[in-house]
């Protein structure tokens, strides 16, 4: 669940109907000459840019509204900013690692990768979040291992995610080659099929399979591998011109907690935009829990990436759901430096982060750059306090980073983000009282019916019409479902060939 914090990514998704960058319907539904026509053209260029586009302003309402109310506060981001991330699930469970933890149910590697159920499936759970939560969104391509799907599914069902205003992040262990990359971005004919890439890759000591390192002994022997995953793109940026926002996901248990520093400053500028920390949780295949998870904090975890960062990270700036499941630092290192771009200790940031939130509704980035620029525009027209308000803000921000002429080194954005799934053990009953309507007296499911109300990682169930919480699908639908699963898509070949003989008898 990380990349849906990462509303500074600079991809764009091409939206229906604005193929022509204000807005296809400009040219397409305004055909003919005269006043009338002109008129007609301008009105919808009008709604083009509005500083927001009424259906994503229904369906932050809609979330606003829905989330409860502790967390309806003002470095909220949910229902303001974005409804939320999403995740697919149940479209390609197997994965070819054996870490400890791994989140998947026990059943996951016994299905078949599938190329066309992964498409098929993809497709209805976008389509039920598109109508239920508007028409973009972040959305994770995840669920076992991204890359044992063939590249040319992988692409389609990129491409299926994108046709529903989703912009997805392909989630993988990061042990890919370059061919396989380029086979996804690369058309047969030598032109590209995507100008923009986006993934996550999980590196940390906890997984076990990756080729040349089966069983890493601690974090730094890792670093060989993230930075050969990062010079692939580099490659295919070089190469065929793909750009690509990379996340590097960490899982953090007792025993690399300590390392989590030396991996943050020895990683931070290898390329990866965004450095996401999950502390263990004792959910999934619990053949696979290893060690006392509970035996440290969400608070040590956050202590250890400020130490390998080297300033504390003020993560009440903003809010993503519930601040016990998420935090969220965006920043820039100028130099050595990282400079978070609000400091939650500074009122004047945060009623400078009150007006940006006030002012600018949805997220300007799904749509593509002339319409973000008008939109922008149009919004600062209607609120000229902005300008004040963002020129006080960049001086105070310039004054953090050193001063003007600090600002001559490289400069690299940067999101830290830490989130938290909860334990299985916690998520059944409190889900299920929820699902009653019953608010729990004990503290601890408590809280986590109140994390769950408040989710920001979404799954769609087409069939029921539900979107859960993550925690929810892992922890209580994901056995079951990948039972199901396994019937129709057996991983044996003796068993792939029984099921195509009933088939068609
Ligand atoms: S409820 Fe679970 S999936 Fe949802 S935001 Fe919290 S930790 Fe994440």
């Amino acid at each position: 669940m990380l990349h849906m914090i990462a509303v500074t990514r600079t991809g764009t998704v091409r939206r229906r109907g604005e193929e022509n960058g204000l807005g296809g319907e400009v040219a397409g539904t305004t055909a003919g000459r005269g006043p009338g026509a002109t008129w007609r053209r301008l009105r919808v260029l009008e709604r083009a840019t509005r500083p927001v586009d009424p259906l994503i302003a229904a369906a932050l309402d809609r979330r606003w509204d829905g989330l409860p109310e502790h967390v309806k506060t003002p470095a909220q981001l949910v229902g303001r900013r974005t409804t939320g991330c999403e995740g697919t699930h149940g479209v390609f469970p197997q994965c070819d690692f054996t870490c400890k933890p791994c989140y998947h149910s026990k059943d996951a590697n016994r299905v078949a990768i599938d190329g066309p159920h992964t498409i098929r499936e993809v497709e209805r759970q976008m389509a039920h979040l598109e109508s239920e939560r508007g028409p973009s969104a972040y959305a994770q391509l995840i669920g076992g291992e991204v890359s044992l799907l063939h590249p040319d599914d992988h692409a389609a069902t990129i491409e299926t995610m994108r046709r529903h205003g989703r912009v997805p992040m392909s989630f993988t262990h990061g042990d890919i080659d370059a061919e396989y990359l380029e086979r996804l971005t690369i058309k047969p004919d030598g032109t590209r099929r995507f100008d923009f890439l986006s993934f996550a890759a999980h590196f940390d000591m906890t997984m076990f399979g990756r080729r040349g390192l089966e069983k890493p002994t601690c974090e730094r022997e890792l670093n060989p591998a993230r930075q050969r995953f990062v010079e692939m793109f580099d490659r295919l940026r070089r190469d065929h011109g793909v750009r690509s926002y990379l996340a590097h996901n960490m899982t953090v248990t007792p025993t690399n907690l300590d390392q989590v520093a030396e991996v943050v400053r020895e990683c931070r500028f290898m390329g990866f935009r965004m450095f996401s920390f999950q502390p263990a949780a004792f959910v999934g295949n619990e053949t696979r829990w290893t060690a006392d998870y509970r035996a440290m904090s969400d608070d040590d975890v956050w202590a250890e990436v400020e130490r390998g960062v080297g300033v504390r990270l003020p993560y009440k700036a903003v809010q993503f759901g519930d601040f016990r499941c998420n935090r969220v630092v965006w920043g820039v290192w100028v130099g050595e430096r990282f400079v978070p771009v609000l400091d939650d200790d500074v009122p004047a940031d945060l009623r400078a982060r009150d007006l940006f939130l006030h002012a600018f509704r949805g997220n300007f980035l799904f749509v593509r750059r002339p319409v973000m620029t008008t939109r922008v525009v149009r919004t600062v027209l209607r609120h000229p306090r902005l300008v004040p308000v963002g020129l006080a803000w960049a001086r105070r921000f310039v004054r953090r980073g050193g001063g003007i002429l600090a600002f001559r080194k490289p400069l690299r954005p940067m999101t830290f983000v830490m989130h938290s799934f909860i334990d299985a053990a916690d998520v059944a009953p409190a889900w299920e009282a929820l699902q009653r309507g019953e608010t729990l007296s004990d503290e601890r499911l408590k809280a986590t019916q109140e994390r769950l109300a408040a989710c920001v990682y979404s799954m769609a169930h087409p069939d029921t019409g539900q979107i859960v919480p993550a925690c929810v699908q892992h922890s209580l639908l994901d056995p079951l479902e990948n039972v199901q699963l396994v019937e129709l898509l057996p991983r044996s070949p003796r068993s792939r060939a029984r099921l195509a003989d009933a088939t068609r008898a």
